[in-house]
């Protein structure tokens, strides 16, 4: 599936969702032992690991369809980009969505600007360049450094040797997205 196909299934099922009209999803038995034989995912959406964002579920998918990296914030690391670069170089994804949310804690920790103990010091840290553009700009600081916080993390992954030879010679698209947690709907930027 190319990147248009699959930017088109991810709207459509997020339309079913916020309708509350779900298709019948592969999670069944013969789904199941079809996806032995392995798995062919149409998408990544690297995302936050907010329990209110599942991405099967708001896209209203099923068992091997997305190939789903989260971390708080979406914050990227080597591990996340070695994660997303394995689905596009080995699995064949041509479509990633960087998934943002609204009311996201991380980033809203972010522009609080407080200490933070242990590792969830690092998300934060990794967040703060979006926090930092955001404060040069017009507007609700935590809304718009949700949305820097998606460019950020699409510029990290568009750094990525592989994922930018898959750009130029396989068609791979990278496309940013906020989804409103209390109407259900994803848009696409
Ligand atoms: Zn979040």
């Amino acid at each position: 599936m190319n990147a248009d196909q699959a930017l088109k299934k991810l709207f459509y099922g997020n339309m079913r969702f916020v309708t509350e009209r779900y298709a019948y999803v592969n999670t069944d038995h013969d789904r199941r032992r079809e996806l032995a034989e392995g798995q062919y995912p149409f998408a990544v959406i690297f995302g936050c690991s907010d329990s209110r964002v599942p991405p099967e579920i708001i896209f209203d998918q099923g068992l091997g369809d997305l190939f789903v990296v989260r971390t708080a914030g979406q914050a990227v690391d080597n591990v996340t980009l070695g994660s997303i670069e394995y689905a596009v170089e080995y699995l064949g994804v041509r479509l990633i969505v960087v998934l943002g949310h609204q009311d996201c804690g991380a980033v809203k920790a972010a522009v609080a600007g407080e200490p933070q103990p242990g590792q969830i010091a690092a998300v934060v840290q990794a967040i703060l360049p979006a926090v930092q553009l955001a404060e040069t700009q017009c507007g609700d600081i935590t809304s718009n450094a949700i949305i820097e916080n998606v460019c950020l993390a699409i510029h990290k992954l568009a750094a990525s040797p592989i994922l930018r030879r898959a750009i130029v010679t396989e068609g791979l698209q990278i496309h940013g997205a906020i989804y409103c947690i209390k109407n259900g709907k994803v848009l696409f930027l």
